[in-house]
């Protein structure tokens, strides 16, 4: 006797307009339908096939048998007094990963998760310490859209829009997760499904110099860098990925990324201030010549402490006054304000518990006790 296996359920959530047509033709149904079903899941966040109405009775039970709109589990809830939201998704196998909505005037930026845990090791990033656990999939990262938008009960789809910018600054290195990010990036753009604009979806990268080199063959999205220090030295030290791919190639990698596209757009570079190691006088006169050449605009973020770290956040008027340095040197210079502070979203401390597969949470904890 042969055993009865149940095939599990395919979730369309992660599927981009090419894999779902791909899909519907798989089980014989006309590609077009792929278009209607996109449009209910993303732009009215359906996730029951018998509120698609314009698809037949008989589809829909066909569809309930083989396939399911399932999106992560979402454990925690919370909504700041300055209007950002933060949410806890527990992800099969255990771990959480933390999305955050930030709304200022009338846009709404969503800072979304590309893995659980991350890889990289920056010195000064608190998703850093806890190692890594595994790459979310493609439903995983466009699950945090649907969850963010679906927490906005009761609103009128059609006139609002609670998320018109998405940046992949949460958990994770999302060039380290390139296909399941490409679709999620693509899913997102797509008129059928969000209809975030190029200019609007920022990839935030330490620096994963082949994968940029790759991104212009998959989308034309924005793109962010990581640097925090303009020098390999001690670019060495806080963004350890810089011995494998140093400045030089990582700014050339950038530009050509820049000149492929369509339109003219600037890269957004991040620098983490940390009091007395990247923040004098020396380190901005030197990013001003590590950036000649490479249209873009700096944005500051000072630092955020976690226990232990072993940095400390400059004062405003330090932050103030690098971003004087930066300015007088002819770049666009930003300085992230922190938000949503009483509920710890803030960068750096999207803190889920993830279930460490290499060692070095264990080491960082051992490390602190022998600090302590
Ligand atoms: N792996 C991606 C996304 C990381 S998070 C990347 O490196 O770009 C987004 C930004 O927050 C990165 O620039 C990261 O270096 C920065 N960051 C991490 N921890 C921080 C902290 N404790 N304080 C301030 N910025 C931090």
């Amino acid at each position: 006797m042969t055993e009865v296996t149940s095939t599990p359920r395919k979730n369309l959530l992660g599927m981009p307009k090419a894999k779902l047509e791909a899909f519907f033709a798989e089980i014989g149904e006309k590609p077009f339908r792929a278009k209607q079903v996109m449009q209910w899941i993303h732009q009215y966040g359906v996730s029951d096939f018998d509120e698609m109405t314009n698809i037949s009775k008989s589809l829909r039970t066909k569809l309930k048998g083989i396939c399911e709109i399932t999106p992560p589990e979402v454990t925690y809830q919370n909504i700041s007094a300055d209007g950002t939201r933060k949410w806890v998704m527990r992800m099969p196998g255990g771990s959480s990963i933390e999305t955050v909505l930030i709304p200022e005037g009338n846009r709404g930026t969503l800072c979304v998760s590309s893995q659980i845990g991350c890889a990289l090791d920056c010195s000064f990033c608190s998703t850093g310490k806890q190692g890594f656990n595994r790459n979310l999939s493609t439903e995983e990262i466009v699950g945090q859209i649907f969850n963010a938008i679906a927490s906005f009960e009761g609103i009128d789809r059609n006139k609002e829009r609670p998320v018109t910018n998405v940046v992949f600054m949460g958990m994770g290195e999302p060039l380290l997760n390139f296909d399941n990010v490409m679709d999620a990036v693509n899913l997102m753009m797509d008129d059928l499904a969000y209809g975030i604009s190029k200019r609007r979806l920022t990839v935030s990268t330490a620096g994963v110099v082949p994968a940029i080199d790759k991104m212009s063959e998959v989308t034309d999205a924005s793109i962010a860098i990581s640097l925090h220090a303009p020098n390999d030295e001690l670019r060495n030290e806080l963004v350890p990925v810089n011995k494998k791919y140093p400045i030089d190639v990582l700014m050339t990698s950038v530009k050509n990324y820049l000149s492929g596209l369509p339109d003219k757009r600037k890269a957004t570079i991040e620098y983490t201030l940390l009091a007395g190691v990247n923040d004098r006088k020396e380190h901005a006169q030197q990013l001003i010549e590590v950036l000649k050449g490479l249209p873009c605009k700096i944005n500051l973020i000072p630092f955020n402490p976690f226990p232990h770290s072993g940095y400390k956040k400059p004062s405003n008027n330090e932050v103030r006054r690098f971003q004087e340095w930066l300015t007088e040197g002819g770049y666009i210079t930003t300085v992230r304000t922190t938000r949503g502070d009483d509920i710890d979203a803030a960068c750096g401390q999207l803190v889920g518990r993830v279930d460490d597969r290499t060692k070095r949470s264990e080491r960082y904890i051992n490390m602190r006790q022998v600090n302590e």
